[in-house]
């Protein structure tokens, strides 16, 4: 039967970053996808990475630490992150953004993003991306990968240990063998009706933004040798996308982050916008009939960042999804809202910033502890409405830092590696923005190297 030292499942960064360490290890691999192309939700993605202490940090005169990322990521993640896998992402996190930049990836600018004190959000192209890790990987001759190959199950050999996986191709089922390991990178499920119908019930109404592939295989597929999950109590979707979003279209702007206000449609404001926009998402969705609106003025829409897949206001305007009004009986006007309301919540708004205390919500920032939020007042205004999006899962199979999935008795299952989205733990209650593709490039490697490193040494 066919053997290889790792087999991995999913083509995603976690799978493609997995393929490319043990590849160059001299380990002989095989990376099975289950759709046609590569990608999953990583070419999906708006690309930010959440790196401390980078080059290009130090180009932008900003001083940042590890400690303060990680201090931030546990912030943001409640307090109940798994402390071991947080602490293998700071020894980490850089010498993979910098193995990233010798494999080719491109990274294009940093900005300010929800959940970090500063800015650290260093953005790549994901396609760019996988299209450069896919480059070295075809250099690499011990490297295999094979298209439209959905593995089906894991099985175990004798001793226990699972050292076979199932896949089918067309139509036919096949059985491989790995003998270092099997490395989940199967992603997550935000494209499972059925796991989200049972994990997520009140995230119904929310759009699904995900790799197609995305439906929880892999946990499913380690639930069957009894591993743990993580952090499923707290599923949460993305606020700021327009109610026409889709994959291809993402239509997404997140300008509270630069300073709109968030207002439902009885024209009040109902949330703190600098907080995360998982939690925006749920208060968004508690708002009359879930309908709510980002509203700015003409400063915020100056903070445009072209070409930015958050930030690009410019680029909603001219896909015409934004109402523009030279006054804000015109705009109350557009997204009827009563006028008297709307007037007096910008005009309390613009009050509380003013005197450095927003006496209904307690906005102080932008975003997180970053920024300083401006008065809404220089015309024209503009609105947006924006809705809540399932994007990522953030929840799955629990791994110890070197990937080894874990049963519910908190010991490694033999054979089983896990990385990416498909593993629980790491965000614990909330998600940091660019922690989840951090996530994916860090112990993809991580968990390859500890899968193969006992095969390659005998
Ligand atoms: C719109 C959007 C914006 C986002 N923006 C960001 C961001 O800016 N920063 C950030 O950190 N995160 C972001 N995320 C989340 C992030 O993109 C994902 O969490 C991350 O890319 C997951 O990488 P992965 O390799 O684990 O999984 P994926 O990239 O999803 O890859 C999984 C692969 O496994 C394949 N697969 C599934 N089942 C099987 C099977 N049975 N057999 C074989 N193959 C299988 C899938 O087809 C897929 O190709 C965003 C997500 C979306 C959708």
């Amino acid at each position: 039967m066919e053997t290889y030292d790792l087999i991995i499942l999913g083509g995603g960064l976690a799978g493609m970053c997995a393929a490319v360490e043990a590849g160059e290890l001299g380990a002989s691999v095989l990376l099975l996808e289950k759709l046609e192309e590569l990608g999953g939700s990583t070419v999906l993605s708006s690309g930010y990475m959440a790196f401390a202490e980078t080059d290009m940090q130090a180009d932008a005169g900003i001083t940042d630490s590890t400690k303060s990322l990680l201090e931030d990521m546990i912030e943001v993640g409640g307090g109940v992150n798994d402390p071991a896998l947080v602490a293998a992402y700071g020894q980490h996190q850089l010498e993979t953004y910098k193995w990233l930049v010798e494999h080719g990836v491109e990274f294009r600018a940093l900005e300010a993003v929800s959940g970090h004190s500063v800015p650290r959000g260093h953005i790549i192209d994901p396609h760019q991306a996988i299209q450069s890790l896919y480059r070295t990987v075809k250099k690499l001759p011990n490297v295999t990968i094979r298209f439209n190959t959905p593995v089906k199950r894991l099985l175990k050999n004798a001793e226990g240990r699972i050292d076979r996986v199932l896949y089918e191709f067309d139509g036919v089922k096949q059985t491989v063998i790995a003998a270092g390991g099997i490395l989940l990178a199967s992603g997550g499920f935000a494209k499972s009706e059925e796991f989200l119908g049972q994990f997520a019930p009140q995230l119904k109404d929310a759009l699904r933004i995900g790799g197609a592939g995305n439906q929880g295989d892999g946990i499913r597929m380690a639930w069957e040798h009894g591993a743990w999950v993580q952090d499923l109590p707290y599923l949460n979707g993305t606020y700021g996308f327009h109610p026409t979003a889709s994959g291809a279209v993402k239509s997404q702007g997140l300008a509270f982050y630069k300073g709109a206000i968030m207002v439902n449609q009885l024209g009040k404001r109902f949330v703190n916008e600098s907080i995360s926009y998982k939690l925006l998402g749920r208060a968004a969705f508690e708002q009359p009939e879930g309908i709510s609106y980002q509203v700015w003025d003409q400063t915020v829409m100056d903070k445009s960042v072209f070409d930015d897949p958050l930030y690009d206001f410019e680029l909603l305007r001219r896909r015409r999804l934004l109402y523009v009004a030279d006054t804000l009986e015109e705009l109350a006007d557009c997204i009827d809202v009563p006028l008297e309301v709307l007037e007096e919540t910008i005009s309390k708004y613009n009050q509380g910033i003013q005197n450095g205390e927003d006496p209904d919500f307690g906005r102080k920032t932008l975003t997180h502890n970053y920024g300083k939020p401006t008065p809404i007042e220089q015309a024209p205004f503009y609105a947006f409405e924006s809705t809540v999006a399932m994007l990522a899962t953030y929840a799955g199979v629990s791994v110890n830092p070197a990937g080894q999935v874990i049963n519910s008795f908190g010991e490694p299952i033999p054979g089983l590696y896990a990385a990416g989205e498909v593993t629980g733990g790491f965000h614990g209650a909330g998600y940091m923005t660019g922690s989840s593709l951090g996530k994916a490039a860090v112990f993809g490697r991580l968990a390859s190297k500890a899968a193969v490193v006992r095969t390659i040494v005998n």
